[in-house]
């Protein structure tokens, strides 16, 4: 594999930036190696700055549910940039986004749009304390909300759940208003309601968690979660940054019938571009300035190419059914990969949920929460990426980092990856058994 010229850019880069990168995971520190630099990208397809071609399982971590540059999306941000491309001020284009969002998803009343998922969450947050009157959040372990300061926080040892901040720079007195909780186990949820009475202002959950693997949870628990919440005076946050829009148009809401009170958008919402958003009950969100005393602000917020670049996107996807249709594309590519991967006896499986797919270790169930992912887990996936690689396949690199599938990888190339994947579970094989 030729990586002269990301080597060179790397070195440039590290001169330059933290790492060489502008996100952590871009650095290949869990596969090792140079991370390749890349000039273009087209449908499923991206281009290195080496002249390497391959099929990209990445796809920018979830925005592109429709691949690189898709002609509609592309066509309304041209039309877009010939009239403007930022105004500070009221416009029709994020109107049209947010009337379309209000009309389409049953448990969004009323949205802001801002222009990251770490900021929608960042907002959330403070709109459900400003609401409550309340201080501490529960979050889950396994989940990953952005890296707001009082969610970048892991379980502490002492007081039940109490969190400790999980990167420095985020100080013990705001990780201590958040409470760490595993995910799944009801009995850890009902203590800490008991324990910190009407001091919970919300519960956050990715209620489809696609940020340590793919730990899918039961309906019933989402449920429960909405009981409980309901029951103690607390909001409940769903963080569907990934899963909105591409696991139903409505998300994991839509998927478990269960109606949180807050939601958070990221991701596909924007078509490829910066933007996020928070919404919900309408009583809720009145409470947000300039209604209300909760304070948030962006000056691009509801950027205009961005709001076109999302609608074109969002609308394409329910006029063309692309979730379901996608679904089915996938459902088929796991069902050969799968029957490769036995073929070859490799201790390799797969988790999917609709266009999301994970290759995972665990040879018992699969992981639902983070001690249930195999302790070989990125040992094997570190052989399947660069295996993959040489296939022409790129994969988001770290082992827990899900693939998505774009409506970009159409039938051929789905067959395509079939024949590809054989060859690196081949080439896995003869390693393991060197
Ligand atoms: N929440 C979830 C569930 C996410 O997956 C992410 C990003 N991976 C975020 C929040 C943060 O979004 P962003 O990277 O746009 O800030």
């Amino acid at each position: 594999m030729n990586l002269t010229q990301s080597e060179e850019c790397f070195q440039r880069a590290q001169l330059v930036s933290p790492g060489g990168v502008h996100s952590p995971v871009r650095a290949f520190k869990s596969v090792g190696g140079t991370p390749i630099f890349f000039k273009e990208a087209l449908g499923a397809r991206l281009v290195s700055v080496d002249g390497q071609e391959y099929i990209d399982f990445c796809q920018s971590f979830g925005p592109l549910m429709l691949g690189h540059r898709d002609p509609e999306v592309a066509a309304a941000v041209e039309k877009m940039i010939g009239k403007a491309w930022t105004f500070g001020a009221c416009e029709p284009y994020s109107l049209a986004l947010a009337e379309w969002i209000v009309e389409n998803i049953a448990h969004v009343e009323s949205l802001r749009f801002v222009s990251s998922g770490t900021e929608a969450v960042m907002s959330a947050v403070r709109l459900a304390r400003g609401a409550t009157g309340r201080n501490r959040i529960i979050k889950f372990e396994g989940c990953y909300h952005g890296h707001v300061d009082s969610l970048l926080v892991k379980a502490g040892s002492g007081l039940a759940g109490v969190a400790s901040s999980d990167s420095a720079g985020v100080s013990q007195s705001v990780a201590s208003e958040t409470i760490v909780l595993p995910i799944g186990d009801e009995e850890a949820l009902e203590k800490a309601f008991e324990r910190y009475k009407n001091e919970i202002a919300a519960v956050i959950i990715e209620p489809l968690p696609a940020n340590f693997g793919l730990l899918k949870q039961d309906n019933r628990y989402l449920k429960f979660l909405r009981e409980i919440t309901t029951r103690e005076g607390a909001l409940l946050i769903f963080d569907e940054v990934i899963s909105g829009f591409r696991v139903a148009l409505g998300g994991m809401a839509e998927i478990s019938e269960v109606k949180p009170d807050l939601v958070t958008y990221g991701k596909v919402i924007g078509g490829g571009f910066p933007v996020g958003c928070y919404g919900g009950r309408k009583d809720l969100m009145e409470q947000v300035a300039p209604s209300g005393p909760v304070y948030q602000a962006g000056t691009l917020s509801g950027n205009p190419v961005g709001m076109v670049a999302g609608f074109a996107t969002l609308q394409k996807i329910k006029r063309e059914s692309i979730i379901e249709r996608l679904r089915v594309r996938a459902d088929s590519l796991v069902e050969v990969l799968e029957s490769h991967i036995a073929h070859y006896e490799l201790p390799l499986k797969i988790a999917q949920f609709g266009s999301l797919m994970w290759f995972h270790a665990s040879d018992k169930k699969e992981p639902q929460n983070l001690s249930e992912i195999s302790p070989s887990q990125a040992d094997i996936f570190r052989s399947l990426f660069y295996k993959c690689l040489d296939q022409g396949i790129y994969l988001a690199p770290s082992g827990y980092e899900v693939s998505f599938l774009s409506w970009a990888h159409d039938e051929k190339l789905i067959i395509d990856c079939s024949l590809r994947f054989k060859k690196v579970f081949a080439a896995m094989k003869d390693d393991l058994s060197s």
